[in-house]
């Protein structure tokens, strides 16, 4: 047997490879762990919490790989070594994001540059990297984290708001255009989750936030990994271009 064909056979033995931006902390680490829990071979990206991340990595058995996923060309290294070591990204889950609040005639331009290139165009980088083998294998599952207040708006976060409207947009766009390719793209859009995201807020809002929520109590990131599990997994093969809300019934 030649070697190449023997790396790939070896390669399609593996694991089914997830790809889990921003999983160094909260939402992205329980989906990591979740994945992990249902057989994948998570990779876990990070920004800059490099000790968090391979923590994570160490429970799960995955890796942790940084890159700052604003940065196309740290992303598209981050995928030629992932697909050099692992294999092909089967599931994709665009989760890395920055939230600050603040009004916004406030909002300095570098500000808004960095919600828009964490946000937006993180997940644009990274989608378009896991395409490319996405689409030759004719499967695959992309899962978008956006928010609740990219469906409704909130004051003080617009440009917050506005970057996960469009990851919402984005979502129903690539999965009309990608379905033909048997990948399935979906998005989740949290309610209040208790992660260093809004360790800002005094126990009071929290508390408010809560006592507003109909199912009374705040989100945990273990609520939303289990909607990543059930994206990821072959139980949602026929649901795609949807936008699923885990937010307590806060916004219905
Ligand atoms: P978090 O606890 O603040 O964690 C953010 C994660 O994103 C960290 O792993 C961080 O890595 C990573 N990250 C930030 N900038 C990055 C970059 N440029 N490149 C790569 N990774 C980057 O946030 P979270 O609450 O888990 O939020 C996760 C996602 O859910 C976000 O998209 C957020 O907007 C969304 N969401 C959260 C809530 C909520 O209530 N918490 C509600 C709705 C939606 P480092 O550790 O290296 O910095």
């Amino acid at each position: 047997m030649k070697i190449e064909q023997f790396k790939t056979e070896v390669i399609h033995l593996r694991k089914k490879t997830a790809l889990i931006t921003g999983a160094s902390r909260g939402i992205g680490a329980a989906a990591a762990l979740r994945l992990a829990e249902d057989g994948f071979n998570v990779i876990i990206n990070y920004n800059v919490n490099r000790d968090a991340a391979e923590m994570i990595a160490g429970v799960t058995g995955g890796t942790a790989i940084q890159a700052d996923v604003s940065d196309p060309v740290k992303v598209r290294d981050m995928f030629d070594i992932i697909n050099r070591e692992h294999g092909d990204v089967e599931v994709l889950v665009n989760n890395a994001g920055v939230s600050f609040t603040g009004l916004f005639t406030d909002i300095t331009p570098l500000q808004q540059k960095r919600m828009w290139g964490v946000n937006v165009e993180g997940v644009f980088n990274c989608t378009r990297e896991a395409l490319k083998t996405m689409i030759s294998n004719k499967s695959g599952r992309i899962i978008n984290i956006s928010s609740m207040w990219g469906q409704v708006g909130a004051s003080c976060e617009v440009h917050y708001s506005a970057a996960k409207a469009a990851v919402i947009g984005f979502t129903k766009a690539l999965a009309k255009e990608v379905g033909p390719s048997g990948i399935n793209v979906n998005c989740i859009a949290p309610g209040v989750i208790t992660t260093d995201m809004n360790a800002g807020h005094s126990q009071e809002t929290m508390e408010e936030l809560a006592y507003d929520t109909p199912l009374e109590r705040l989100g945990t990131p273990e609520d939303v990994a289990k909607a990543v599990s059930f994206l990821a997994s072959g139980d949602s093969s026929f649901i795609t271009g949807q936008i699923i809300g885990v937010n307590g019934g806060l916004v219905i």
